[in-house]
């Protein structure tokens, strides 16, 4: 029989890999949740129309990202590819705008992309994402950033850089897109013809565009960090001020273009120069119409998703240590006092393990030193010889008396 393997572009996780991400992720949840974010998750699967209407039919995500299936009665349902839509649909279903606002949480979850498999570009990933819902305080698009750059800092992510820009409100862009549009139609002869293609679907792609043709007419285009209104001016010149007052380093980009058509105002990105091609770490931005795009009360709202597998890249995975082993139950005849002398550690709180694989005494010392136990202890019916591994001593205690006098050590 052949043997089957997981999908093209996903992995498995295995027990290792799962001690170094738990580093991460219990550094990102320490972070956050001392900050005033709570957990939320939502299911894998959510109803297509949602990522249509909430990330955008002109994405890419939408276009030809999306794994999407019939439920077998005649509705669209599609594996989540981001975790905004999906909160947002939350935040309204469970009338969170009632709650005080800001309503900040986090999530740490799988998600899926039809994405041409690379390093760090997977079908399932992870991603850690924070929302905060009901404030347009740029105080709340500050903080999200500084604790983003505190957790990449704090997992050991080099090489990190912050590209900050301004989309202004909704009205703004749309006229900006129409002033773009007509600036790559009077330019079109030079575009790529992929370009050329998105004028009236998604001019703002542009700015990505790798054609040098096409970057060069980009280069003259207009900006619409110039054509900001005076509130959102002021709004992202707030936001430079806190992210200065914090020590936050960045750059200003006003070619910044991401994914996700909701966006509004402030948006970021962190890029890690330890990474190759895909060199996103994470982004995210204020997205002011989306709950309102949902059906939900006119909410504003900022955040960000980082990518699991790309921190772990950026940062050299560094292993994090394994679980210390305080005791290794061993035995050759006594396999029921010795699972007894089991229960009886783990019940005190020690962290334990017994033989379960049938090694010789020696197999089962090997054993032990493997996985660092500190104590080595031969069950040989009513009593035990218990070794110290650490000092190298070796005495016969009781077996009643064991874990009392281990828990003491
Ligand atoms: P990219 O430009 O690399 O495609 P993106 O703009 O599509 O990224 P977002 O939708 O903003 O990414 O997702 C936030 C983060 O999630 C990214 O910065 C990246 O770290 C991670 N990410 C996105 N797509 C993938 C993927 N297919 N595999 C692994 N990580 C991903
Ligand atoms: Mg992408």
């Amino acid at each position: 029989m052949s043997k089957l393997t997981a999908p093209r572009g996903t992995f498995d996780i295995l027990p290792e890999q799962a001690s170094v991400r738990a580093g991460v992720e219990r550094t990102a949840r320490e972070l956050l949740e001392a900050a005033g974010y709570g957990r939320i998750e939502t299911p894998s699967f959510e109803a297509t129309e949602l990522f249509a209407r909430g990330v955008g039919e002109a994405t890419d995500i939408v276009q030809k990202e999306m794994y999407s299936f019939d439920d077998g009665g005649g509705r669209s349902l599609t594996l989540r590819p981001e975790g905004t839509a999906p909160v947002c649909r939350a935040y309204v279903q469970h009338g969170m705008h009632k709650l005080p606002a800001p309503v900040r949480v986090y999530y740490l979850s799988s998600f899926f992309r039809a994405e041409r498999p690379q390093a760090g570009r997977y079908r399932q990933f992870w991603q850690l994402g924070i929302e905060a819902l009901g404030s347009e305080d740029p105080a709340v698009d500050a903080e999200t950033i500084v604790l983003l750059a505190a957790i990449l800092a704090q997992t050991g992510v080099t090489g990190v850089r912050l590209r900050l820009s301004s989309l202004g409100s909704l009205g703004t862009r749309e006229a900006y897109r129409d002033e773009l549009a007509e600036y790559l139609r009077a330019n079109a002869a030079r575009l790529a013809p992929v370009v050329r293609e998105r004028i009236e679907l998604n001019p703002l792609r542009a700015f990505d565009s790798e054609d040098p043709g096409t970057r060069e007419v980009m280069a003259g285009a207009p900006r619409l960090l110039d054509r900001l209104e005076r509130d959102d001016a002021e709004h992202f010149a707030s936001v430079r001020e806190l992210l200065g007052r914090a020590g936050v380093a960045y750059e200003i980009d006003p070619t910044l273009v991401r994914g996700l058509d909701y966006y509004t105002r402030t948006l970021f990105e962190f890029t890690s120069d330890a990474l190759g091609a895909q060199s996103g770490v994470a982004g995210g931005g204020r997205y002011d119409g989306l709950v309102e795009a949902l059906g939900g009360p006119p909410t504003p709202g900022v955040g960000w998703a980082a990518g699991i597998e790309r921190i772990l890249l950026a940062s050299g995975e560094h292993p994090v240590s394994v679980a210390p082993v305080d005791l290794y139950v061993a035995f050759e005849a006594a396999r029921a006092d010795a699972f007894e002398t089991l229960t009886a550690a783990r019940e005190a709180g020690l962290a334990a393990q017994m033989e379960l694989a049938g090694r010789s005494l020696k197999g089962q010392l090997k054993q032990a030193e493997r996985l660092g136990a500190r104590f080595f202890a031969v069950v040989e019916g009513e009593s035990v010889r218990l070794r110290d591994l650490a000092a190298g001593t070796e005495e016969t205690v009781d077996r009643d008396a064991l874990v009392e006098r281990l828990v003491a050590a």
